[in-house]
């Protein structure tokens, strides 16, 4: 039978072993024969979780049978017992290779080489481990794979059905109450935090549908909006968060979400029919609801999202009076739990005892997790169900960097963790303390670290992290938390304020990089094939007048009296840069002309991301006033992958000969021309991969705020211009990726990395 036939044909027989009335056990044995023969596997078994959280073999072809029901693991023990705690597929050639492997003697399993595993998931708890072996090692393929996991559902029906084991042990023993408890998720904002869990109630239930006074529950209504309008006001003006421009926005159109005639008067039109106050918001909160669930455009569902957000508000406002604020009190540090939540309810909150969220939903992009990246709030979301593994009260760790939650972790881990918590906090104290020394490395080369930026509260960073100005100001983040384009009063206003926080250090602004993955809700994105590669940033601006324009009006006008430095992201081509080149002109002349003060200079630069413009530079160096390199793009195109995927994350080296070898003609095509040269990509914020950029030439990098300190502690314990002449003789005879002999090179010499 071809291979591609198989999984098609496995279902065609499942589907009459199961359709049969024999009884659990006897068609779970004909399903692992059917499986095994078709997937021509040697063996096929099914293990089950029992309480104590053990895995019991309950049926196998192929593993002596006198082992069934008798040979168990413990769950994380074996290669079964992995899949079942991590609820992760394994695809193994040589099962013994695999550092979890243990060998089982009672299941005669020896003989056989691969293996291939997928979990069991009934009711979304892991129920069991569904595995096949063969003696031949061999990898199986995606759609067999594939064909497991739809296997293991069919399995996880049998276990519904009841006569297999009792469904609620196949629940419950998932999870031992004392035991700690891993959970995968993904990084929303990054960190490391510990606390008590706390619940956030998204919404409480409404028991009271039939009002019996209408006046009464208009009162309700009236009282409890002015309420929330009130407290949105508050959060408007708290300290802290009123300085921050985009989170302003964002609050700013929650408040017009709260304002909204049309959203009242369809509340009150529920009130009329003869409803409570707050079964007429629920009602209006359905329809939201079902609006979102057909809208595709992520950046509507965050507005229909916030109004969800403002209707549970609203809800619980009605129906717990004054007892709502007391659960969104703190006090002792904590991660709070939630479905999903919004900005305005995470900042209920407070940041003093706030150290962290874990969401069931959520998305990297959204509101919540733009303003707890700013406000240093690691946040991991994509959870499945983590408050069935907990109690309020009880420890929990965020690990939002490798993308796991702790929940009661065992002292060991916890230690790892504080341990690692207090080592951050001093290495961050010691930066900090050295923040004014030079960036000179010990042979005398100055290197200027710049910072990127893209929120007004990362300018807080700029004093603290030491650098010299921000290398990039992503101007993009405020045009992607706004319902409507930004006027230009609002982007004069953001940039005259970044300009201010700077002083007198330098700033340069990039214009839109839209587009892409970075979409704004006031603009119609067709679907791309290859988004990344598509209508984005110079591209789309240029064609959108009233963005690049605007834009630049803006910039312009922020700068009066001062330096604006202007970086154009995505030229492909020298005559976009020309372009825009002519309308920075256009709109000086138009200042001009109406006697605005013009900035005493204005810089404009091209980024260097798009390897096109590699062999335009002959004719563009004389043209531009800086160029900075964007490797995240760079390496993007270069080596033909995409940067979001994580499967590919790990595939090109920056380190490998070839992309190091571009780079050091691009650098030195720059300084030949004596045009500044600076790369503001994320491989520079590794001190590593930053010595090699200094080997490279380069001189001037912008890194993120926390790369500043140990980029600095690495130049300052190395010998460039020695490096540079190692770097030159070591990528004259490389063929593969240089990274272990820099790090020899770097340990050898003392380099601090
Ligand atoms: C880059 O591409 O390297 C870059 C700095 O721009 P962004 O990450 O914003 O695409
Ligand atoms: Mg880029």
């Amino acid at each position: 039978m071809p291979h591609s036939d198989r999984p098609r044909q496995l279902l065609k027989r499942l589907h009459s072993v199961m359709s049969g009335d024999a009884p659990a056990q006897e068609r779970l044995d004909a399903l692992v024969v059917e499986i095994a023969n078709t997937m021509e596997v040697e063996v096929c078994s099914v293990y089950m979780v029992r309480a104590a959280r053990e895995l019991e073999l309950f049926s196998t072809i192929g593993l002596k049978n006198e082992a069934v029901h008798l040979s168990r693991l413990k769950m994380g023990e074996g290669l079964v017992g992995y899949i079942a705690d991590k609820g992760i597929p394994l695809n193994l050639a040589e099962a013994r290779k695999h550092p979890n492997f243990v060998y089982l003697p009672e299941t005669g399993e020896e003989d056989f080489r691969s293996f291939a595993g997928v979990p069991i998931i009934y009711r979304e708890n892991i129920s069991g481990v569904l595995v096949v072996q063969t003696k031949q090692a061999r990898i199986f393929k995606t759609e067999e794979i594939e064909a497991l996991q739809t296997v293991a559902m069919v399995v996880a029906e049998i276990i519904g059905a009841g006569d297999l084991i009792d469904p609620d042990e196949a629940m419950k023993s998932h999870h031992d109450p004392d035991a700690q408890i891993n959970l995968a998720g993904q990084m929303f904002a990054p960190g490391i935090a510990y606390g008590e869990a706390v619940f956030h109630e998204p919404r409480v239930d409404v028991d009271h549908h039939i009002s019996s006074s209408r006046q009464e529950e208009r009162e309700r209504l009236k009282h409890a909006l002015s309420k929330m309008q009130g407290q949105i006001d508050q959060m408007l003006n708290l300290g802290e968060l009123a300085v921050v421009g985009e989170h302003r926005e964002i609050l700013e159109t929650y408040k017009m979400f709260a304002l909204d005639k049309g959203w009242q008067q369809k509340i009150s039109l529920g009130i009329e029919d003869g409803l409570t106050a707050e079964a007429a918001v629920e009602r209006v909160q359905r329809d939201i609801r079902v609006r979102m669930a057909t809208l595709h455009d992520p950046y509507l569902r965050e507005r229909l999202s916030d109004l969800d957000d403002l209707s549970n508000r609203l809800i619980r406002m009605l129906v717990l009076g004054d007892q709502y604020m007391d659960h969104h009190i703190l006090r002792r540090p904590s991660i709070v739990f939630a479905k999903n939540m919004g900005p305005a309810e995470m900042l209920d909150y407070g940041t003093t005892f706030l150290k962290g969220i874990v969401l069931e939903e959520g998305a990297p992009t959204a509101h919540l997790s733009i303003i707890a990246k700013a406000l240093g709030i690691p946040v991991v979301g994509q959870v499945l169900h983590p408050t069935s593994y907990l109690n309020e009260g009880e420890d929990v760790i965020v690990d939002a960097d490798n993308q796991q939650i702790f929940i009661r972790p065992i002292e060991d881990v916890f230690h790892a963790y504080s341990d690692s918590l207090q080592e951050r906090e001093a290495m961050l104290a010691r930066y900090a303390a050295d923040r004014e020394l030079p960036s000179v490395s010990l042979d005398g080369q100055n290197i200027d670290l710049f910072m990127n930026a893209g929120l007004m509260i990362d300018l807080t960073n700029l004093e603290k992290s030491g650098a010299k100005g921000i290398g990039l100001f992503r101007t993009e983040f405020q045009f992607m938390v706004s319902s409507t384009l930004p006027k230009l009063d609002a982007q004069v206003e953001l940039y005259s304020n970044v300009l201010e926080m700077a002083q007198d250090k330098p700033v340069v602004f990039r214009t839109l990089d839209i587009g892409s993955d970075k979409r704004v809700p006031f603009l119609k994105h067709a679907e791309e094939e290859n988004p990344a590669m598509g209508w984005r940033a110079t591209r789309l601006t240029m064609e959108r007048p009233i963005l690049m324009r605007l834009q630049i009006r803006a910039l312009l006008t922020a700068g009066a009296g001062k330096e604006i430095r202007i970086l154009l992201p995505m030229i492909a081509d020298i005559s976009e840069f020309k372009a825009v080149r002519a309308m920075v002109d256009e709109e000086l002349r138009y200042l001009e002309n109406v006697e605005r003060e013009l900035p005493s200079s204005v810089k404009v630069g091209s980024m260097l991301e798009v390897p096109s413009l590699a062999w335009q530079l002959d004719e563009l160096l004389p043209l531009v006033d800086f160029m900075s390199i964007g490797t995240n793009d760079l390496m993007q195109f270069f080596f033909a992958v995409d940067r979001a995927n994580p499967k590919l994350s790990e595939r090109y080296d920056f380190m490998l000969p070839s992309f190091l070898r571009y780079l050091r003609d691009i650098i030195e095509k720059c300084h030949q021309a004596n045009v500044p040269v600076s790369s503001c990509g994320e491989v520079g914020s590794r001190p590593l991969d930053a010595l090699v950029m200094m080997g490279l030439g380069l001189k001037i990098l912008s890194l993120p705020p926390t790369s500043i300190g140990p980029v600095k502690a690495m130049i300052r314990s190395a010998n460039i211009i020695e490096f540079q002449s190692w770097l030159d003789e070591t990528l004259g005879n490389a063929h593969s990726s240089i990274r272990e002999r820099v790090m020899q090179y770097a340990v050898e010499k003392n380099i601090t990395i």
